[in-house]
């Protein structure tokens, strides 16, 4: 099926000209009238105006979530579940506007927005309506009249920014655990992708008490720094690249406050000779998994974007792996057919464009695709790669540096202590993917692999109940799982005696 086009005949949404700022539960304009264009990568045209904000409408928003910073961390965590289940049963509601508001600003496919993106954002919200409300204290018994008891507290107002890979999965994991936990919020979308939560808003706004969430759109050094190195924040979350993370290290440092770091990946995907065993069904799910790489269009930080192949197995794997990346079916974003859609902007292809060239001079072979994809009709100038293989070694750049594209670099090991130095031999440390029913390999591969998150026979799977981060460079913290509420938090000790004479 192929979803109507937004503001066409029969389309389900229909976003407006111009978006401004969300700001104390109201719509304003940017101080200084500053707007800038939104393009769909879909077609590369230009549909909406976005504010284009400043120092000035970051205090604003940070006026609006101090206000009420006191009013909303007196919530119980009860009604404070209560509204994330509003929000989650609002975009229940509205989900398939949803997934098509992401899929026009973002470019992904709209299979995968109906059932991946949107479904685990809901969800995010759910879990953390309950992560909150089964949420315990502690108590110490110091002596015998003596007692440690342990709150847990709100920080107080929080910045969040994020990326433009999962727009609203990303404002999810941020907003859902800030908000259980008491805080009040001033959050900076990405500016390629600041649409479809403008959508998301619409939707839910009415929910929200004013102030306690607060949107401001607009680019990295004019909003998202007066926002990142504001004394009047209490925390710091931000996902993006790992450039970009040092310096809002830097901006944090000055005002020490916390800040969690989701960063950039360079995700090994290790396949042992086991996987051709004489089991079709566990070599098809195995060769599903080296196929994650062109999912998102690679646009992932987990990537499985370099593959670790068992020498003895490469030939007869690869012939496999190729025919299935062969049938990856990149039709127009809106059908529920295609696989892979468009990279999110043109900057981002030009940068895969340019990973594409650097993997064919320094001498890399290239198995499939390698080139732009060539659209015709409305699609012609939207932003389309092919999915490719290039295979080499693990000192090439394209096996060092993240491209953030459908693109996996491919080399064979001998031995299991080969792959696990090649796996490790990397600056990040978030994602792997472990491929073998050797229960004891897959056990010390997982423990050994320097990365946050090991999927062992699976890959590309988010439940919000599993901790997710990186190690090295990847980043700091974690986000999902209920100890995502502790870097939202802090603790209160009441250090109470209850002797009558004892100091
Ligand atoms: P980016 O760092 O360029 O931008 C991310 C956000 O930071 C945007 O909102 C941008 O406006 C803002 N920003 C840029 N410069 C800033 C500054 N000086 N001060 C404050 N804010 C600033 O990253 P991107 O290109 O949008 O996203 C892609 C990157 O995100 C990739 O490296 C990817 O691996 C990473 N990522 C990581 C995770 C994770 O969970 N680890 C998830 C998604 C994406």
């Amino acid at each position: 099926m192929l979803y109507a086009s937004p503001n066409t005949k029969n389309a389900l949404i229909s976003f407006q000209s111009k978006y401004e700022n969300f700001i104390n539960g109201e719509w304003k304009p940017p101080v200084k009238g500053d707007y800038f264009e939104n393009v769909t990568p879909v077609t590369g045209e230009a549909f909406c105006e976005i504010a284009r904000s400043s120092k000035e409408d970051i205090e604003r928003a940070l006026d609006a979530a101090h206000n009420v910073k006191n009013v909303w961390a007196a919530h119980s965590p009860t009604e404070r579940a209560n509204l994330l289940l509003k929000i989650a049963d609002r975009m229940e509601d509205h989900k398939e506007e949803l997934a098509l508001a992401e899929t026009w600003d973002n470019g992904k496919a709209i299979r995968e927005t109906l059932n991946a993106d949107i479904p685990l954002a809901i969800d995010h919200f759910r879990y953390f309506a309950s992560a909150i409300r089964s949420q315990e204290g502690s108590l110490s018994q110091i002596s015998d009249d003596t007692v440690a008891y342990h709150f847990h507290e709100p920080l107080g107002v929080v910045g969040q920014i994020i990326p433009w890979n999962f727009p609203l999965l990303m404002a999810s994991w941020k907003i859902a655990p800030a908000l259980a936990a008491g805080n009040t919020i001033v959050l900076k979308p990405a500016e390629q992708t600041p649409a479809s939560i403008m959508i998301w808003l619409e939707v839910i706004a009415d929910l929200l008490p004013p102030g306690v969430l607060n949107i401001v759109n607009g680019f990295g050094v004019e909003a998202g720094k007066p926002l990142a190195s504001s004394s009047r924040i209490q925390k710091v979350a931000f996902t993006g690249e790992t450039t970009t993370g040092r310096l809002i290290m830097q901006y944090a440092s000055e005002n020490i406050i916390p800040v969690t770091l989701e960063l950039g990946g360079k995700s090994p995907n290790i396949f042992f000779d086991d996987v051709m065993e004489n089991d079709d069904a566990y070599l098809d799910k195995a060769v599903e998994g080296f196929v994650m790489f062109a999912l998102n269009q690679g646009e992932v930080c987990t990537c499985p974007s370099r593959a670790l192949i068992q020498s003895s197995i490469y030939d007869d794997f690869m012939e496999k792996a190729l025919a299935r990346v062969e049938a990856i079916k990149t039709g127009h974003p809106l059908d529920t057919e295609t696989m892979m859609g468009a990279q999110t902007s043109q900057e981002q292809m030009e940068k895969i464009m340019s990973y594409l060239d650097i993997g064919k001079k320094e001498g890399a072979e290239c198995l499939i695709g390698g080139e732009k994809q060539i659209k015709s009709g409305e699609l012609e100038n939207g932003y389309y790669i092919q999915p490719t293989i290039f295979k080499g070694n693990n000192r090439m750049r394209i096996f060092q540096e993240e491209i953030f594209g459908p693109v996996v670099s491919v080399t064979t090991f001998d031995t299991a202590q080969q792959a696990l130095e090649m796996a490790n031999n990397t600056l990040y440390g978030l994602g792997a993917g472990v491929w073998t029913r050797n229960i004891n390999q897959a056990y010390r591969f997982g423990r050994n692999i320097q990365a946050g998150r090991v999927w062992t026979n699976c890959y590309h799977d988010y439940p919000a109940h599993a901790a997710f981060g990186g190690y090295k460079k990847s980043g700091i913290g974690r986000e999902n799982h209920q100890m995502m509420l502790s870097h939202y938090q802090q603790t209160k000790n009441l250090l109470v005696s209850y002797s009558e004479n004892k100091l």
